[in-house]
C-alpha cells in the first residue's frame, strides 16, 4: 500500500506541484485546504506523515502541530512545516511547536520528497529508550550515566543534555534550550548556550568516543543524533 501523506496547503498551485511530486514517487496524497479539514482528514485517513503550511485562511499551521503534539495518537506523526519566504521566525517557532522539519518557500519538489522520505525513515527507527549509545538518562536523579558511571555534569549541562535526549533527534533552537535550561527570565545569550554545549561535548567525549551524539545545525540549533554502530546505507 502506498504511504499516505497529508498535505495542508491553501495555495492550489503549490499544492498541485507538491501532490504531483509525491504521487510520482509512490505516495498517496490527502489534500486539505483548511486547518479544520486537515485535522479531520488526519483522524480519518491516519497518514504516515503530514506537510503543513503555516499561513492558512482559518489559522496557523503551527497551532495544529502543537495540538497534535499534545494528543497521544498524533504526538509522533512526522510533520514538516512549509514556511513563507524569508520567515526565519517561523522556522524557529516550527521546531518549538514540535515540527520535525521545515522547508522555506520556494522549495524544489524533489527536496520536499527527499525530506519526507527522511522523516518516514526516522519515524520507523526503533525508539525504545530516549538515550542511546550507552547513555542513560536518570531524570529522578538529575544525572546521565554512561557505561554505568554518572557523567560529571554541571546543572546547566545536565539540563541541556536532558532536553536534547528527550527531543529524540528533533532540532532544538538556542532559544528553546535557553528557556528550558536557564529559565524564561534569564539574561543569558545564545552564545552562552554554545559555550555550555562545547564543555558538555568535551565531557561526553571524555566519557567515551561514542558518547557524544550532539549535532550542530548551523543557524538553527542542536539535536541529538545518535552515533550509528556501522555505516549507514546511502540512497
Ligand atoms: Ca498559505
Amino acid at each position: 500500500m502506498r504511504p499516505k501523506i497529508l498535505l495542508l496547503e491553501d495555495d492550489s498551485a503549490i499544492a498541485g506541484t507538491v501532490a504531483f511530486a509525491l504521487e510520482r514517487e509512490g505516495f498517496a496524497v490527502v489534500h486539505a485546504l483548511l486547518l479544520r479539514d486537515a485535522d479531520r482528514q488526519a483522524r480519518r485517513e491516519r497518514p504516515a506523515a503530514a506537510i503543513l503550511d503555516v499561513g492558512l485562511p482559518d489559522g496557523n499551521g503551527l497551532d495544529l502541530c502543537r495540538c497534535w503534539r499534545a494528543d497521544p495518537s498524533f504526538a509522533t506523526l512526522p510533520t514538516l512545516m512549509l514556511t513563507a519566504r524569508g520567515e526565519e521566525i517561523d522556522r524557529v517557532l516550527g521546531l518549538e511547536a514540535g515540527a520535525d522539519d521545515y522547508l522555506s518557500k520556494p522549495f524544489s519538489p524533489r527536496e520536499l520528497v527527499a525530506r519526507v522520505r527522511a522523516l518516514l525513515r526516522r519515524a520507523t527507527m526503533p525508539k525504545a529508550a530516549p538515550a542511546t549509545d550507552g547513555l542513560l538518562l536518570d531524570e529522578a536523579g538529575h544525572r546521565v550515566l554512561f557505561a554505568g558511571q554518572a557523567l560529571p555534569l554541571t546543572r546547566l549541562e545536565y539540563r541541556l543534555l536532558r532536553d536534547l535526549l528527550l527531543a529524540r533527534g528533533r532540532i532544538l533552537s538556542r532559544e528553546a534550550l535557553l528557556q528550558s535550561a536557564w529559565g524564561a527570565d534569564s539574561e543569558a545569550a545564545d552564545r552562552t548556550v554554545d559555550t555550555h554545549i562545547k564543555t558538555l561535548r568535551a565531557k561526553l567525549r571524555d566519557a567515551g568516543p561514542a558518547a557524544d551524539g550532539i549535532a550542530t545545525h548551523r543557524g538553527v540549533g542542536y539535536a541529538w543524533a545518535p552515533v550509528s554502530p556501522g555505516p549507514l546505507p546511502t540512497d
